[in-house]
């Protein structure tokens, strides 16, 4: 089976298996006082550096969650609290193209009385600077949550712009870097942020565990309370084996970004797929993640697309998610201005760690076989 939907969930990486299983028969819980607790502490720190070194972010704090989504809610709903609690502002601003993780965390926040804002992305993909709130009118802002990569499309944010102002307004920014964490390189200091989200599973490393970045002084209220692990900030018995699994993946994923590998593959499955007859691009001329390609074949529905190449052996993601029987346009693409139908053809191509130029080339044939048997079939 090809698989080309890194941007779903990446293969593990084999050291990442490795020391998820060595850390699992090790045991301990690093709260405990005795040697074997304490190695379990020691385990978790250096997949705790391993994950700072990935985004950039030496003096960061690092909390350990069950992934992306418990990430961007202790940030979402932790940093909006805090600041009402600290300065009164109850304004909670968005992206337009946010995932549904931070989505339905400010929607939480709603219903407690906090004031939603979206502000808007151009054509382009990316949040429109131009109707961006100058930092004079941030004042009532308990955060800003822009993501730096959307996970349909690739597209990179103007995160640190975003940031510029927001810190001019002393405003916190949470950025779902979820889908960019060991695709680009990331500079947390340098994007001028307050919290970041990332989720191993993204880049070669286990299901279910993510961190949330911060920077150390960040006010933060927690989720839930409890044995006050993480700081307070995060309770319950930290998942060793699965942070061991993050850091070996954190660290193979920085020194593959030096590579190259994936824009090289991802270039030339694109190259030959807009070649097609009625192909087209999705956000292929902004700045985006090297991985990602979202296309469209003119007349062929992305689910139609994706069973046939499935059948097929190739693996591969659609923009558009198909509820109770009924094929919806995803709204990252709406938010993009693309309707029906051409939002309805867009699919999803993401190369990762174990994507072969060979892979790529089988891909190309399968894709455009399909595309011909789907035309042919209408
Ligand atoms: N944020 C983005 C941009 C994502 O793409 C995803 C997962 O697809 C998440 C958050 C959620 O991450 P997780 O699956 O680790 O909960």
């Amino acid at each position: 089976m090809l698989y080309l939907d890194h941007n779903a969930t990446a293969p593990m990486r084999p050291h990442a298996i490795d020391h998820v299983l060595g850390a699992a028969e090790r045991g301990g819980n690093p709260s405990s006082l005795h040697g074997r607790g304490q190695a379990a502490r020691r385990e978790l720190d250096l997949a705790k550096d391993a994950v700072r070194d990935l985004v950039g972010a030496a003096n960061a704090r690092v909390l350990l969650t069950s992934g992306g989504t418990e990430a961007d809610h202790l940030a979402v709903r932790g940093i909006a609290r805090a600041a009402r609690r600290d300065r009164g502002a109850d304004v909670v601003l968005l992206s337009d193209l946010e995932h549904p993780a931070v989505r339905e965390a400010a929607a939480v926040l709603t219903a407690e009385g906090f004031r939603p804002r979206t502000v808007r992305v151009g054509a382009d993909g990316r949040v429109d600077l131009e109707v961006f709130p100058s930092a004079a009118e941030l004042r009532k802002t308990a955060l800003v949550a822009v993501m730096l990569a959307n996970n349909e499309t690739g597209i990179l944010q103007p995160v640190a712009e975003i940031a510029a102002v927001a810190r001019e307004a002393g405003v916190a920014v949470h950025v779902d870097a979820v889908q960019a964490a060991g695709k680009v390189a990331i500079d947390f200091d340098a994007l001028g942020v307050d919290a970041l989200a990332l989720s191993a599973h993204k880049f070669g490393g286990p299901r279910g565990v993510g961190a949330l970045v911060t920077r150390p002084d960040l006010p933060l209220e927690a989720l839930w309370g409890g044995g006050g692990q993480e700081e307070g900030l995060r309770s319950g018995t930290p998942a060793v084996p699965l942070a061991a699994g993050m850091g070996a993946a954190a660290r193979e994923a920085l020194a593959d970004l030096r590579s190259g590998h994936g824009q090289t593959l991802r270039d030339r499955l694109e190259a030959a797929l807009l070649r097609l007859e009625g192909a087209f691009g999705v956000g292929t001329t902004s700045p985006r993640l090297p991985n990602t390609s979202a296309l469209g074949f003119e007349g062929v529905g992305a689910i139609d697309l994706v069973a046939e190449a499935d059948r097929r052996g190739l693996c591969l993601g659609a923009g558009a998610a198909c509820h109770a029987g009924e094929t919806r346009v995803s709204t990252v693409l709406a938010a993009m201005g693309l309707g029906a139908p051409r939002a309805l053809e867009v699919v999803r191509l993401s190369v990762g760690w174990n994507t072969t130029e060979a892979d790529v080339d089988a891909a190309i044939g399968i894709l455009t076989d399909a595309v011909s048997a789907l035309r042919a079939a209408a």
